[in-house]
């Protein structure tokens, strides 16, 4: 999702992190709750799509959408397939 900034006359710039479609033009500040006009910024094309954007994506989703977990921690999984043996690689996310 993109990150909208608002920009409050009184305290400062804050961030919102929202769909499209629910971008509005101003926001409340988290602060002083006053209408904050939206900033104009420009766009972060540069890593969209890629592999790091997605993983960044991914974290701050989880933020506030944590992943449902299908079995308790530590138990091993059957069947499962090692792609690499690169041990950074085991902290990733998983899907
Ligand atoms: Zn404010």
């Amino acid at each position: 999702m993109p990150i909208y900034e608002y920009r409050c006359p009184q305290c400062s710039v804050f961030e919102v992190i929202c769909a499209m479609s629910e971008a509005t033009d101003s926001s409340p500040c988290p602060s002083c709750q006053q209408p904050a006009p939206r900033k104009m910024s420009t766009p972060y094309l540069s890593r969209s799509g890629s592999a790091e954007f997605r993983l960044i994506d991914a974290t701050k989703r989880s933020a506030h959408q944590p992943q449902v977990i299908m079995e308790l921690p530590g138990t091993k999984r059957k069947n499962t397939q090692h792609y690499t043996t690169n041990p950074l690689h085991k902290k990733l996310p998983r899907p």
